[in-house]
């Protein structure tokens, strides 16, 4: 018999063909785990076990039965809080988070290092709650314990504010004639010797990315329905289950789409040169002054606030990169990289604004982010608000020419994202190519160097920090590029059109 723990529950949940796959053709999984998210979420699992007070732990054991018996010794010695207790039923074992006496009965509380009860959540207690019942535990109520956004660290960290018990007895208790019903659709499922026929669907990416994404996917056309830029996923899917696949497709329904949509997929059929609309990338260029200060920043987040005037998940900025464009064309690069393992916000706003001199002129590409770092820093630093804000409101954004579509390439794809717009201003500069660098090529993999860095010996650290600075100095010098392009467009322009 199919054995089934609720995580394999999920899964089955969200599509069956996914454990399929797993049990049959494990090897065309892709990796779809974020690091970062995997730490977070240890973190906080750890940190929880502690929020009633004592806890007794549940040995890790391959031998399920060893873990069952551990959690029932557990139970009758009176203990009123056991952390991964475990249970089986019928083939089905699960093990839950902490689980708290109540009386004469117990509660289930799962831990999420997530900030609110997504549906899925509710599905995995309600698995739980069903292996407990039928195992003959009295449960009385069902959590969920997850971050609370609200909280912000001042001193020793206090678990009570940063994490919130949400009470999800009814949902979860609503699904428990669902749980046997579902379980022998996976076991169904799962036994069948053929792939199963399964088409794509939303249920693909939600709620969590499949690790076959790419597999269930190699009937698409190299263009098709879902590569549409700025178009629901449903909406994508609704157009795939309704016949309209490729690019062709798209043409031959034009109002199925958007007029940029379109443009999108005509550029691509009709195979159509760079666009662009030289007045109005000439008023853009007329809204900056030398010397231009192209800047970005990298930050981290962290569930748990290692630091004062920290909430869980804000983005806490480590670097920035400044390349300083003079109007003679000639470049200077400054840069910051913060110290591990300390906070970095008040080191790095003072080098910002020793860098960047008032009334400056700085350039962002979608600078909403960069804006609201500096907001963050003013508001934690009064000291520096007026220069940090300054920066903030001396910022225009190099984004606004793409994402008018005064400027579009048929490589862009339909997309303003610098992803894309760089390879389509620059095709094959290899100096502009992420892929050539070490380490670190794009946002996430510097978040997750930077906050993994302390675990490292001082050699690691030194290879790390250099791959995290040739990072973000191409981030800044990608800019200047774009820039340089959006000027090549307009001959009126006075100021520099070359590298
Ligand atoms: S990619 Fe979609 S259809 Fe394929 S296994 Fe995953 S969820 Fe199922």
């Amino acid at each position: 018999m199919y054995k089934i723990s609720k995580t394999r529950y999920c899964k089955g949940i969200q599509c069956p063909k996914m454990l399929w796959l797993d049990e049959h053709k494990p090897e065309l999984a892709e990796n779809v785990l974020n690091e970062t998210v995997m730490a977070n979420g240890n973190k906080v699992g750890e940190l929880a076990r502690g929020y009633f007070g004592d806890y007794a732990l549940v040995s890790l054991n391959d031998d399920k039965k060893a873990m069952t018996d551990e959690t029932q010794r557990y139970m009758d010695e009176g203990r009123d809080n056991i952390a991964e207790a475990s249970f089986t039923y019928d083939g089905l074992y699960c093990a839950v988070d902490i689980l708290h006496r109540d009386g004469e009965g117990w509660d289930i509380v799962e831990v999420k290092s997530s900030t609110k009860v997504a549906a899925i959540y509710i599905d995995d207690m309600a698995f739980q709650y069903y292996v407990l019942t039928k195992h003959g535990v009295n449960v009385k109520k069902i959590y969920n314990l997850h971050i609370d956004t609200e909280y912000v660290r001042k001193g020793e960290l206090d678990l009570k504010g940063l994490l919130k018990l949400e009470d999800c007895s009814n949902a979860v208790k609503d699904k428990f004639n669902e749980i046997e019903k579902n379980v022998e659709y996976i076991r169904t499922y799962m036994e069948a010797s053929e792939e199963p026929d399964k088409d794509i669907g939303c249920y693909c990416e939600n709620p969590y990315m499949c690790a076959y994404y790419k597999y269930c996917r190699r009937h698409l056309p190299e263009h098709s329905v879902f590569d549409i830029a700025r178009m629901k996923t449903e909406k994508k899917y609704e157009l795939y289950h309704g016949g309209i696949v490729s690019y062709q497709d798209i043409a031959n329904n034009p109002k199925k789409v958007s007029k940029n949509q379109m443009l999108q997929v005509k550029s691509v059929l009709n195979n159509e040169c760079d666009k662009y609309d030289a007045a109005e990338i000439q008023k853009f260029l007329a809204t900056l002054s030398y010397p231009i200060y192209h800047l970005d920043f990298e930050t981290f987040q962290m569930a748990v606030p290692e630091f004062d005037d920290c909430r869980p998940y804000q983005q806490i900025p480590f670097q920035y990169s400044l390349h300083i464009e003079h109007k003679d064309g000639s470049l200077e690069h400054r840069e910051f990289l913060a110290k591990e393992g300390q906070d970095p916000r008040r080191e790095l706003a003072e080098s910002l604004v020793g860098d960047i001199p008032a009334g400056a002129c700085s350039l962002a590409y979608n600078m909403k982010f960069e804006k609201s770092v500096l907001k963050n820093l003013a508001e934690i630093f009064p000291d520096l608000s007026g220069r940090l804000m300054d920066i903030h409101d001396n910022m225009r954004d190099l984004m606004l020419p793409f994402q008018k579509r005064d400027y579009y390439s048929a490589a862009m794809n339909g997309s303003y994202s610098i992803k894309y717009v760089l390879p389509a201003l620059w095709p094959g500069d290899p100096e502009l190519d992420y892929h050539n660098l070490d380490g670190v090529h794009n946002g996430m993999e510097a978040s997750a160097a930077f906050a993994s860095m302390t675990e490292h010996t001082p050699d690691e650290i030194a290879a790390i920090r250099a791959n995290l600075l040739k990072y973000c100095g191409l981030d800044t010098y990608a800019m200047v590029k774009v820039l340089w392009k959006l000027r090549s467009v307009c001959p009126s322009t006075n100021s520099p059109t070359k590298p």
